[in-house]
């Protein structure tokens, strides 16, 4: 329960007596606190950005006793909502606690909740170490923010998500008294993991102040492909037959036909000579040099089989030619429309074709704007409606097709969403995809962890009709980058 208005302003004035300048109530800070990469954007009382764990456990204690809504911040990159204070309340930024270190014989970085991901990839790469997972906004997005949504990314297909890399989370839960879940070694046996609960909880159940990530060796040697399949049942055969050959990419990357006649028109040029229009993989495989060429020549022979056209990069900057036609399905989606939902459904391997025709489908029967792509070699698709706001018909009609689209996914045995999370985005679908007795015992974790609710209110359990608000036509601080950091979209 929050607390009502004397006592939110009581606890305000609390807390700029006990944290001082910390704590900001100046226009620009709480409007840009106020939304995230999902646009909608919701007032805050304060904005506070600590600069020591000590403040973080203050900060909770005074949230608690006066009922005062928290939502956690890192870059507010996320693209469900996640990250906006929807209830009011403070927002607790943690951006400002960023630094980090690595122990290259334990092969561990510990980090600050707001620690910049590709900053501490790149130190780990310094040390001949390697940091796997990648989600494409990781020039901005921070550690904290990639642990409470479970992050994902391109190389997830063979290295795994930010759950496998965390060995040990520190923080507070939402009456301020300190914990660490898990430990700094490479096993942990010993009593219940919360910190695997607390991963994936979109900040609903405590706050991260420091992570320790496992980190492994750093492969030595890269190679990328791209094959164009006469249709997409064909190349999502890859996911399959790659193994079946003893391969493990890490990279296995779809772009459907839509998408890739969407890049074609926006480039003005053909994706692969003799395959205009067609269905695209990227793959790249990484490892020992000995290893990785003789993994390139059973690729290329699958791909001489089964591709219509196909070419191997042979220099860096041709594997970046490659890697252009990927990165270019968002933006060249962007062209078409003013909105684009980006859903990150995932299903079995085996569903993904049928997936990928029900989107067809959907595409046809609703006379709608829609393009498949992504992490193919993990079955999580990004399912992408592009439609103008503006224009109420075609608006109700990409709702209704993506009421469909999750109400399949379910039923193929899938998940509403494989990296992103519910936030506010996707709280009218979740209920569906759990029985009452997963949905009540989820319920009695949080209001067991937060009896006062006062831990990110108004996610994943209360139902929001993201439709019924209009986005903001601002930016964030780090939008500026994003062109410069593979802007892939997920
Ligand atoms: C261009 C672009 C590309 C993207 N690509 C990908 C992708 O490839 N893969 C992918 O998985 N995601 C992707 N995302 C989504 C987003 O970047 C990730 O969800 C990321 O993990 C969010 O990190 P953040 O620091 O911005 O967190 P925020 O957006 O600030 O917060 C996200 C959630 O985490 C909570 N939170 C943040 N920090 C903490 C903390 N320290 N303790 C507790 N809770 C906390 C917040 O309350 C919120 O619920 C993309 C987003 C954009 C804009």
């Amino acid at each position: 329960m929050t607390g009502n208005a004397e006592q939110l302003d009581a606890g305000l004035a609390a807390l700029q007596a006990t944290l001082g300048e910390v704590v900001s109530t100046e226009e620009g800070d709480l409007r840009r606190a106020s939304f995230d990469a999902m646009k909608l954007a919701f007032p805050a009382s304060a904005v506070v950005t600590p600069v020591s764990e000590e403040q973080v456990g203050k900060l909770l204690r005074l949230a608690n006793e006066f009922g005062v809504p928290v939502t956690t911040r890192g870059a507010g990159s996320s693209l469900t909502g996640s990250a906006v204070p929807v209830k009011g309340g403070w927002v607790l930024d943690l951006s400002r606690m960023n630094a980090f270190s690595i122990d290259r014989d334990e092969r561990v970085c510990v980090a600050q909740a707001g620690a910049v991901v590709a900053e501490l990839q790149a130190d780990a790469d310094d040390l001949g170490l390697f940091y796997p997972p990648d989600p494409s906004s990781k020039k901005f997005c921070t550690i904290g923010g990639n642990v409470a949504c479970n992050a994902g990314g391109l190389r997830c297909v063979k290295y795994g998500v930010t759950r496998d890399y965390v060995r040990a989370l520190s923080g507070f839960l939402p009456t301020g008294e300190k914990v660490q879940w898990g430990r700094a070694t490479r096993k942990f046996a010993t009593g219940y993991n919360l910190r695997d609960l607390w991963i994936g909880s979109e900040g609903t159940l405590g706050v991260v102040t420091e992570i320790t990530l496992g980190l492994v060796l750093k492969p030595a040697s890269t190679r990328t492909f791209l094959a164009a399949f006469a249709d997409e049942a064909t190349a999502l055969e890859a996911p399959f037959s790659l193994p079946r050959l003893g391969l493990q990419p890490s990279i296995l990357e779809f772009l459907d036909q839509w998408t890739i006649s969407c890049v074609e028109a926006f480039t003005g040029k053909t994706v692969l000579d003799g395959a205009s229009g067609l269905p695209v993989l990227l793959i790249e495989l990484d490892g020992h040099p000995a290893q990785v060429e003789e993994s390139a020549g059973k690729l290329l022979g699958w791909l001489k089989e089964r591709a219509v056209v196909h070419r191997v990069a042979a220099s860096d900057a041709e594997a970046e030619e490659l890697w252009a036609v990927r990165r270019t399905g968002s933006p060249a989606m962007r062209q078409l429309a003013n909105t684009k939902l980006n859903e990150d459904v995932v299903v079995p391997l085996r569903k993904q074709v049928e997936l990928v025709e029900f989107v067809h489908d959907l595409r046809v029967g609703h006379d709608l704007r829609i393009g498949t792509f992504g992490h193919c070699g993990d079955g999580n698709l990004h399912v992408n409606f592009m439609y103008d706001r503006e224009d109420q018909k075609e608006a109700e009609r990409a709702r209704i097709a993506l009421g469909e689209l999750m109400k399949k996914v379910i039923e193929l045995g899938g998940a509403i969403s494989g990296e992103h999370g519910i936030g506010l985005a996707k709280t009218e679908f979740v209920r569906d995809q759990f029985n009452e007795a997963e949905w009540n015992t989820m319920e009695k974790i949080k209001n067991t962890l937060d009896p006062n609710g006062i831990l990110n209110p108004g996610k994943i359990f209360h139902s929001f009709r993201p439709w019924e608000h209009v986005p903001v036509n601002e930016t964030l601080p780090w939008e500026h980058q994003k062109e410069e950091c593979r802007p892939v979209d997920s």
